[in-house]
């Protein structure tokens, strides 16, 4: 495994870009009826005579196979998803997402959604099918004496960071910008700032949404309250988000980043920092661990930072941090809060093949520590990184909003990326063994990052799941929207 899979610190910040939103139409009619897969799974044909009006319909643009931008048009960001929709509807806005969504549900179309496109297991494509690309959907609206940014449903962490950060505000998005705010979202959303403000979804105060109807809806805790809760955490399977309202908060440019990395020697001591730490630490500390291979120095375990509080109390932690045995490497540095949400990236769309195996922790135990300090012997292909769920995700109710696994103190994944495309199987296997170790250890698992049988979806939700087919069945009773942590209809 490369250890800048988890530690891109060194490496520098990379220019995000805005894709500019292409509000052209199709480069030409449809010539023939088109071959596409329904729900069912059963083959289809779609008539010429309806692609070119859905074309014509759209202020976006209808994307076939064959058109010259096909190819990167269908990309996602892991390169080991590479699926052919049959047509690729690229949305420029909610009306012509309602549109898609009713051409899909009249032929009973096999449909994918896509937001930035960062699903793991690849749910945000499908073989044959319909995709409904979000990704020329990039405004982003701050009102600052408000507090509120609005974002389109295409919108990626790093558009919302940017523009908030110009008035010393944000809210939780993910640690790598080009992560779509879409699948996020809804699926909870955690990152640096989820500690001291929640996940992602528990800062939302609207979402615009299209659902299986074709009808745009508005969910708030006054209007479709129902929608509102299943919306925050309950997945894509409500229907299309298509903007996104949160609330924010007073976040200083300036903050500190970096991480510290050690020799096996000093696990114990490192994870009792880390322990310690996020039991009693100040909420403004986020503080995640890991555990890789390194070709020097064998198995080494590190922490990332991110202190956006006051800088001195923040300086006065990371001396005791330095203390900690002698750290191989320290890149923990004043540094502005846009660039350490950067300094993972690695491009929306990927070049390297990725796998992943997580699920969440409850506590470090005593056997925990041992484990991971001791027995656990992280691969050249695998290691473990623990992202931070503690703190205010914990402060809200498991059944306030969809989003049941509140009480964890770390989102636990075990990673493996690679260029070469002969190494999948070894590391795909190398992953599945490291997972059956560190299973024991997790329980439930973070619905964004799944790509678990159907039949855990309902335990995952525990006592929210019945509420969530109720919902299911009221807004998406032929299940249209299934490429997700899917909830059945008919559970
Ligand atoms: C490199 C990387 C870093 C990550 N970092 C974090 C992190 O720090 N914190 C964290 O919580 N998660 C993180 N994740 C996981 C991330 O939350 C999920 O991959 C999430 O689904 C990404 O959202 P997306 O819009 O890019 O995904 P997509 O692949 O576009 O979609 C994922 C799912 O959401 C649905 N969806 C997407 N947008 C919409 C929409 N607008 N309306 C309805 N359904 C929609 C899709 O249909 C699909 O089911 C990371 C993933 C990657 C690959």
């Amino acid at each position: 495994m490369k250890r800048r899979t988890f530690v891109r610190a060194t490496l520098g910040t990379a220019a995000l870009s805005f894709p500019a939103a292409r509000l052209i139409a199709a480069d030409k009619p449809a010539e023939t009826d088109l071959a596409a897969v329904k729900l069912s799974g059963q083959a289809t044909t779609i008539e010429r005579k309806a692609l070119n009006e859905l074309a014509g319909s759209l202020h976006g643009r209808l994307v076939l196979a064959g058109d010259g931008e096909y190819d990167a048009a269908r990309r996602v960001w892991n390169r080991m998803i590479d699926k052919r929709p049959a047509l690729i509807a690229q949305c420029a806005d909610a009306a012509d997402v309602a549109q898609a969504v009713t051409f899909a549900r009249e032929r009973e179309l096999l449909l994918a959604v896509r937001g930035g496109g960062h699903s793991f297991p690849g749910l945000s494509t499908c073989e044959g099918g319909m995709l409904l690309d979000l990704s020329p959907m990039k405004s982003v609206r701050v009102d600052a004496k408000a507090r509120r940014v609005v974002a389109a449903g295409g919108v990626w962490g790093g558009h919302v960071d940017g523009e908030c950060q110009q008035h010393d505000l944000a809210t939780t998005m993910g640690q790598i910008s080009d992560t779509g705010i879409g699948g996020l979202t809804l699926g909870g959303g955690f990152g640096w700032l989820s500690r001291k403000h929640g996940l992602a979804c528990d800062n939302l105060v609207s979402v615009e949404v299209v659902t299986a109807d074709g009808k745009s809806r508005r969910a708030s805790l006054d209007e479709n309250a129902d929608l509102f809760w299943g919306l925050r955490g309950g997945g894509g399977n409500f229907g299309v988000a298509t903007a996104f309202e949160y609330r924010l908060h007073p976040v200083s440019r300036q903050a500190i980043g970096g991480g510290m990395s050690w020799a096996a020697a000093d696990a114990p001591a490192v994870i009792d920092f880390y322990r310690e730490t996020t039991a009693s630490g100040p909420r403004e500390l986020s503080l995640d661990f890991w555990v890789a291979h390194e070709k020097q120095n064998g198995k080494i375990v590190g922490l990332e930072v991110c202190h956006t509080g006051d800088a001195v109390a923040g300086a006065k932690i990371f001396d005791s941090m330095r203390r900690i045995g002698k750290p191989l490497s320290d890149t923990v540095r004043a540094m502005k809060y846009v660039d350490i949400q950067r300094q993972f990236d690695d491009g929306n769309v990927s070049d390297q093949y990725h796998y992943l195996k997580a699920g969440f922790v409850r506590e470090i135990t005593p056997a925990f520590a041992e484990f991971l300090a001791r027995e656990y012997e992280p691969t050249r292909a695998a290691g473990i990184y623990m992202q931070n769920a503690s703190g205010a995700v914990g402060d809200v109710a498991p059944d306030a909003t969809a989003f049941w696994n509140r009480k964890n103190i770390a989102n636990l994944m075990i990673l493996s990326e690679w260029g070469d495309p002969a190494n999948t199987e070894r590391n795909r296997a190398e992953v599945r063994a490291a997972w059956e170790k560190v299973e024991p250890y997790t329980a439930g698992y973070y619905v964004n990052l799944s790509d678990a049988e159907k039949s855990t979806v309902g335990g995952n939700y525990g006592a929210n799941y019945p509420r969530l087919v109720k919902l299911k069945q009221k807004y998406d009773p032929a299940n249209l929207f299934r490429l997700n942590s899917n909830v059945s209809p008919s559970s």
